[in-house]
């Protein structure tokens, strides 16, 4: 299975993944433009011709990234703007009062055009909303009859779409027949313990050239069958007995990866053919790379694109790449941003001396295209790994206290901004210290990151899930009204409760506590008074018996504790 091969579904996710980062870096564009009238409006009619390249370049991408009606308006301001250039008095008929609204008017195609999300209206759709976020398509290959009911309401509890394959031939017909599923199980016994799978694999093409996650599942462990499970490019090779949360958990680390944003590389370099064609080298690996031929625009361009690493040259006219490192070091929030020089210096006392200024690497032109593809995805992963290492949670990956309490936030602000409901539910383990006492911290950690999949894989992508304690969760949902989320959670809790952990005589099942809290209920409150009643509601939930979900606003009120 070549790992560099593009399946449909990582394209698309890639290129949504660029559509996203484009609009999220409108707005301060759009705010570039309103600072640029300003100046012209404020008697510098020079401006005018950087305010028309911004239009201009606008105007060539909004299409691109799937925003029509921005491409059209930004173009007519363009023409707008060249008029007033051809007519130096013309400039002068610019306000900046007129103009303000007119730009940031072209942010509005991003409401229109493209939905943040869908609203959930009525409780009926919320359930049907999730697990079209949710699914992914595994196909299972066993011929295993014991243990597969389980395993496979297990796994379509954490959002899998399970597909079952009796024998390899059936899924080998299915993928030659232009099926594709996102990730593969297959038994390494098959055909009642006569045939080996991880041998008999390669004979079939279909299968083989599907370029989605692999996973072995096996009684025993064998040397020979991992090795060439791992000559077929498998992620893994689980033993049984199956451990369906273990396995939901290597598998959501694989698609993360296989589905993660691309890539963004910044340029820095005067040898604009150089540069473009270091751009479209990286474009061809998936990445998004932009060029800055002018360093005097550094910090502009970085905050406007946010680059997760810089591509610098050393020797440039006016600033050398040394000096541009050393202004990025000044700014705190560019500290962990990975700098390579790329450089034809060849001296290794200066490449050093270079190198004592902040950056990460240093790259000897002419450089391979293999070698730089290399070089960037290393240094961006490993800024992503200690950047979601800071703000997630080591057990679950889910934001941590400070880092939820900040979406809640943020969402209150927007939902309050764009008169959108949003519900808060906090959500508690039952019993959880006998958990740990009757099985062992290790099986109560393997029920925290279960609950924390189930909702991470059930909710939407735009909801936020963090771990704001122990054993205790919150999740933030946008733009939902009460009965949607509370049908969504309780479809969560009873999955939850569904659940097996363990094995043989110490098999076990968990519960949880949820408690709702609805900002159309209470339209003034905020961010903690919110996380406040959701939590009163989940004491309601553990008085009443445990095991459900109450809503804010309930019989029993008054503050158990504050929610900072
Ligand atoms: P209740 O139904 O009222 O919520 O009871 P409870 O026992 O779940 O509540 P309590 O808050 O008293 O206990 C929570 C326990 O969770 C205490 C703590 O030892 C355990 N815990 C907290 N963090 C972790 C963790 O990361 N791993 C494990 N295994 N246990 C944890
Ligand atoms: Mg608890
Ligand atoms: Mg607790």
């Amino acid at each position: 299975m070549g790992a560099e091969r593009l399946t449909v579904e990582a394209l698309e996710a890639r290129l949504e993944g660029q559509r996203q980062q484009y609009r999220a870096r409108l707005p301060a564009e759009l705010d570039a433009m309103c600072e640029l009238v300003r100046g012209v409006a404020g008697g510098h009619p020079q401006q005018l011709e950087a305010l028309r390249l911004r239009l201009h370049r606008l105007a060539g991408s909004g299409g691109t990234f799937g925003l029509a009606d921005l491409s059209r308006s930004a173009r007519a301001l363009e023409r707008e703007v060249e008029a007033m250039m051809r007519d130096a008095a013309g400039a002068a008929a610019l306000y900046a009062e007129d103009w303000y609204p007119r730009i940031q008017a072209l942010g509005d195609s991003l409401v229109v055009v493209a939905p943040r999300r869908a609203a959930i209206g009525v409780a009926g759709d919320a359930g049907a909303t999730a697990v079209a976020v949710g699914a992914t398509v595994l196909w299972l290959v066993t011929d295993l009859a014991a243990e597969l009911a389980e395993f496979v309401t297990q796994l379509e509890s954490f959002g899998y779409r399970v597909r079952h394959f009796r024998a390899l031939d059936d899924a080998e017909a299915a993928a030659a027949d232009g099926a594709v599923p996102d990730m593969l199980i297959i038994d390494v016994l098959l055909a009642g313990g006569s045939q080996d799978s991880t041998a008999r694999l390669p004979a079939c093409p279909a299968l083989a050239a599907l370029d989605v996650p692999l996973l072995f599942v096996s009684d025993e462990d064998d040397f020979g069958a991992r090795v060439r499970a791992s000559r077929l490019g498998a992620e893994g090779f689980v033993l049984r007995p199956i451990d369906v949360a273990r396995i939901v958990h290597h598998m959501d680390g694989i698609l993360l990866r296989r589905h993660a944003p691309a890539r963004r590389v910044l340029i820095v370099d005067d040898d604009i053919d150089l540069a473009e064609h270091y751009r479209t080298v990286l474009r061809g690996a998936g990445m998004e790379a932009e060029v800055l031929p002018r360093p005097d625009r550094l910090l502009e361009r970085m905050s406007a694109f946010r680059p997760e690493v810089v591509l610098m040259d050393l020797h440039m006219p006016h600033y050398s790449g040394t000096d541009l490192a050393g202004v990025i070091r000044q700014l705190e929030a560019w500290a962990g941003l990975p700098i390579i020089y790329l450089s034809a210096e060849a001296d290794p006392v200066r490449q050093l001396a270079a190198m004592d200024r902040g950056a990460d690497d240093f790259l000897t032109k002419p450089i391979s295209e293999n070698q730089l593809i290399g070089a960037v995805r290393v240094r961006v992963d490993r800024a992503r790994e200690l950047a979601a290492q800071i703000a997630r949670d080591g057990l679950t990956g889910l934001l941590k206290h400070a880092a939820i309490k900040e979406v809640v936030a943020l969402e209150v602000a927007r939902a309050r901004r764009e008169r959108e409901p949003l519900v808060v539910a906090m959500i508690d383990i039952d019993h959880f210290k006998s958990v740990n006492d009757t099985h062992g911290h290790a099986a109560g950690d393997l029920v925290i990151s279960s609950l924390a999949m189930l909702l991470s894989r059930r909710l939407r992508r735009s909801d936020a899930v963090g771990r704001y304690g122990g054993e205790e969760f919150v999740a933030v949902l946008g733009n939902c009204r009460l009965a949607a989320g509370e049908h969504l959670i309780e479809g969560i809790r009873r999955s939850f409760e569904e659940l097996r952990f363990g094995n043989g005589a110490s098999r076990f099942s968990c519960t949880v506590s949820v408690g709702l809290a609805d900002l159309e209920a209470m339209p003034d409150a905020s961010a903690s008074e919110l996380l406040g009643a959701a939590d009163n509601a989940l004491y309601c939930a553990k008085r009443a018996g445990r095991n459900r979900t109450c809503k804010a606003g309930g019989a029993i009120g008054g503050g158990r504790r504050e929610a900072d």
